[in-house]
This record gives C-alpha cells, sequence and structure tokens, in this order.
C-alpha cells in the first residue's frame, strides 16, 4: 500500500470484520480491533495480527450501539496510532421477524449498530482525514442495501441507511482525497449467518437444510455462500490507491443476487 495507514475495523472480532483486519494488517496497515467476544481469544487475535504482520494491532471494547464509545474509540486510535487513514464500518447484528411481532427494542438496536455507529464514527474520523487530505471509508453494507427480503425489515432498512450514507458523504468529502464506499455481499458463511437460521426455521416453517439452500442460496445465483478472503480482498482494494476515484459506490459482492 505504499505509505503506512492507520485503520480501525468495527466489529472484527469475528467474521467478516476480522478477515478484513487481517487483510489490511498484511499490507502493513496498523489496526485497531473492535467487537466483543471472549477476552483471551480477542488478545490471542490482536497479537497473533502483530507478529504475523509486523504492524502494532490496538484492541477496542467500544460498544456500536453507544456514541459517547464511538467517539472515545476513534480519538484514541488518533492519539496511540497517529491518525486513522481508514476507517471500516462494519459491525452488524441481526434480527429475523415478521414486522408485527418485531421488538420495538430490536429495531432501535439494530438501526443503532448497523447504521447510526458509521455516522458516529465517520463524523469523529472526518477532520483528521480531511486534514491529512486522505482517507478511506468502507462500510460493510449487504445485498440487503440495495434489496430486501421478508422479515428483515430493521436490517433492510439500516443497510439501505448505509448506502444512502455513503453517497451523501461521498459528495462531502469528494475534493478533499477521502473516499467513501460500500460493499455489499450476499451470504458469507459467518456466524452472524449461522445465528439467524433457527429464526427462519420458525418464521418460514423450514428445516434447516431448507433455509439454508431454499432461502440464503436461493437468492444466490452461484449456489455458493461468498467468502469472508474475497470481501476482505475487495475492502483492501478500495483503501488502496488504486482506487482513487471509486467514491459513493456501494459494490456488490454477491455471486448474482442483485443481479435478479
Ligand atoms: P459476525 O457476527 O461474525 O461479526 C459481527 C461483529 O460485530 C463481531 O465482531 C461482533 O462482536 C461485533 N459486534 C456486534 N455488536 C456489536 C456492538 N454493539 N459493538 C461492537 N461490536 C459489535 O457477523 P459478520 O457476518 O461477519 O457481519 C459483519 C458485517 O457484515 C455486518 O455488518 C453484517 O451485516 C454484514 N454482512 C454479513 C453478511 C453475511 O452473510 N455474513 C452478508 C452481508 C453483510
Amino acid at each position: 500500500m505504499g505509505e503506512k495507514r492507520r485503520a480501525i475495523i468495527t466489529g472484527s472480532t469475528s467474521g467478516i470484520g476480522l478477515g478484513i483486519a487481517r487483510a489490511l494488517a498484511a499490507t502493513g496497515a496498523d489496526i485497531t480491533l473492535n467487537g466483543f467476544g471472549d477476552a483471551d481469544a480477542i488478545e490471542r487475535e490482536r497479537s497473533g495480527i502483530e507478529t504475523e504482520f509486523g504492524v502494532t494491532c490496538r484492541y477496542s471494547p467500544a460498544d456500536m450501539s453507544k456514541p459517547d464509545q464511538i467517539v472515545a474509540m476513534v480519538r484514541e486510535a488518533e492519539a496511540a496510532l497517529g491518525s486513522v487513514d481508514i476507517l471500516v464500518n462494519n459491525a452488524g447484528v441481526q434480527f429475523v421477524s415478521p414486522i408485527e411481532d418485531f421488538p420495538p427494542e430490536k429495531w432501535d438496536q439494530i438501526i443503532a449498530i448497523d447504521l447510526s455507529s458509521a455516522f458516529h464514527a465517520i463524523r469523529t474520523a472526518v477532520p483528521g482525514m480531511k486534514s491529512r487530505k486522505w482517507g478511506r471509508i468502507i462500510s460493510t453494507a449487504s445485498a440487503h442495501s440495495l434489496v430486501a427480503s421478508p422479515f428483515k425489515s430493521a436490517y433492510v432498512s439500516a443497510k439501505h441507511g448505509i448506502a444512502g450514507l455513503t453517497k451523501t458523504v461521498a459528495l462531502e468529502l469528494a475534493t478533499f482525497g477521502v473516499t467513501v464506499n460500500c460493499v455489499s455481499p450476499g451470504y458469507v458463511w459467518t456466524p452472524l449467518v449461522e445465528k439467524q437460521i433457527p429464526a427462519t426455521m420458525e418464521a418460514r416453517h423450514l428445516t434447516r437444510e431448507e433455509v439454508i439452500n431454499d432461502v440464503l442460496l436461493e437468492a444466490q445465483p452461484t449456489k455458493q455462500f461468498v467468502t469472508v478472503e474475497q470481501v476482505a480482498a475487495l475492502v483492501v482494494f478500495l483503501a488502496g490507491d488504486a482506487a482513487a476515484s471509486i467514491t459513493g459506490a456501494d459494490i456488490p459482492i454477491d455471486g448474482g443476487w442483485t443481479a435478479h
């Protein structure tokens, strides 16, 4: 990647975020990990990234549903590493339910973590990026930022919101060397997907195999899950100088799902 970059990846103790963190570390970027999980496992991951890639890797336990903690995470990363050049808004949760039964507190939680956290991280990181005239803001949206599926009202609303936030901020920062994009995976095999299988079984009265083949992979023409490594490679490309003219984009990586 040439110049030394410093990256925050929210929700990077698992799944896609961890894959992105490792891929950015492999380019030589210093990393701030974030997310929940077992403290020993997180520490093993953090120190493993330092050893494997020869970069500095920090961990922030900030809760992405808490604006003050998000602001503190960005400020602490700037103070510890010198800057935040790459911000990856990736933390996300899911809840599956018919709209009339959708718990209002689940709606609020998903909007907070999957949408508002990006707003708070972006507004805090932007002044530094603008002053240095270089920055990359990349959010993990979803195919659900482009199309809907039943029973995912909060998630689909949050992800469509991420696409709108991305376009808006891209326009505001277009002359400052800061690009703002989102990547929109189809189904990637991670704990997030695995966890929604029981609720989808219940909501649609299906078996586990039927949910995997007839609901999840039904939408994906390739009939393959997208891999974490494929999403991470796309984020690394967007974070590089070759992608300087890509801004305001919502890039599907979905095995053809949104071509339907
Ligand atoms: P995951 O469950 O494996 O990881 C989610 C991460 O977010 C974890 O590190 C978790 O600790 C963290 N997190 C959850 N709540 C948090 C909070 N309040 N504060 C801080 N961190 C929190 O899920 P994943 O599949 O890797 O999902 C990552 C992103 O990718 C999400 O935004 C998700 O919507 C998106 N996505 C996933 C898929 C998929 O098929 N897996 C598809 C499209 C988009």
